[in-house]
């Protein structure tokens, strides 16, 4: 049954446990969700993190969002649910992926009776998801990427560019998710989802969690679920973000720059960088410490992501570059 059909009493946040399945060993598993119902009325909304198992921001951020609500819990409008690890068995083996080494982000709905993962899915499905209005879905750069905070959806969707446009001065890219993807699926039946990029895998960063809770923040505002005031008090306390000028609107296009040569690659810009077209990303050294490459960036546009390891091949990607910036 969905949790958004629970008799909580509201004004009062909620953190319970729901079984699912059972281990080798016969133990349940344990799916955790914070949840409240508002005083006020308003949208559903479900926030979940950690689908992929090793992309643990979004845990980390879920709790300091309960955290930074949690005594402002009677003046929120309608009802927001809180999942913090979705994929509990990838996180149970630090891993991205499920133990049958299959991706949970390509089972979405998922089935009852279906695989182990089908099953998870469908779990996700039925309780958190299927009653939401609206869903946000918080992913990190996967194993060795980096990514600056920024959101993906489906900016062809006049729902989706609706909540962009509330959703000010933060990096948006359109992008429509794959088939089984949570964003793929849940759009199909007309949810607005929102994916949430921040950081990398294996390392909690203070900068990339502050800005991905004033991200999240940002979007309840953006649904009138919090007041504007919460918001604002987080961001007093908030380091300088390279986000302060950049104007209300989204990137068509990203592009992955790769290596051209094998070596050490030494960048020189980063995420959240803005970049020319013809400037040097980068360049790739031999064994001597000598210029095998110089990578130049292809478009004029913003700095997404990067690659982490210095030891890159030909065609390893090492910058996320988006580009083609458009007003909503
Ligand atoms: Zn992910």
């Amino acid at each position: 049954m969905s949790v958004f059909l629970n008799q909580f009493p509201s004004g009062e946040w909620q953190k319970n446990f729901i079984p699912f399945e059972e281990d080798a060993s016969q133990r349940s598993w344990l799916m955790p969700y914070l949840f409240v119902h508002g005083k006020k009325p308003g949208h559903k909304i479900t926030i979940i993190a950690a689908i992929h198992g090793d992309e643990l921001n979004g845990v980390r951020i879920l709790h300091e969002l309960c955290a930074h609500l949690e005594t402002k819990a009677a003046e929120i409008s309608g009802s927001i649910c809180l999942v913090p690890v979705a994929n509990l068995m990838g996180y149970a083996n630090h891993s991205r992926y499920l133990p049958d080494r299959r991706d949970l982000n390509r089972m979405f709905p998922g089935l009852k009776d279906g695989s182990e993962g089908a099953r998870l899915a469908n779990f996700l499905w039925t309780h958190f998801i299927a009653q939401a209005d609206y869903i946000v879905d918080v992913h990190s750069g996967s194993y060795n990427r980096w990514n600056f905070p920024h959101i993906r959806g489906n900016m062809k969707d006049e729902a989706m560019r609706a909540w962009a446009r509330n959703v000010e001065r933060q990096i948006v890219l359109t992008s429509g998710g794959v088939a089984g993807s949570l964003r793929k699926e849940a759009g199909k039946i007309g949810k607005p989802v929102f994916l949430v990029e921040a950081g990398e895998t294996g390392r909690f960063e203070k900068n990339i969690l502050q800005m991905g809770l004033l991200l999240l923040l940002q979007i309840l505002v953006s649904l009138d679920a919090i007041d504007r005031s919460v918001y604002e008090a987080a961001t007093a306390a908030a380091l300088p973000s390279p986000l302060k000028d950049h104007p209300t609107g989204y990137y068509r296009k990203a592009v992955w720059q790769r290596a051209t040569h094998a070596g050490l690659f030494m960048p020189q810009v980063a995420p959240g960088d803005h970049v020319a077209a013809g400037q040097a990303l980068g360049f790739i050294t031999d064994l001597f410490g000598d210029k095998r490459a110089e990578i130049l960036s292809e478009q004029t546009g913003f700095v997404l992501g990067m690659h982490l390891h210095p030891q890159v091949v030909p065609g390893r990607a090492l910058f996320h570059v988006a580009y083609d910036f458009k007003d909503l």
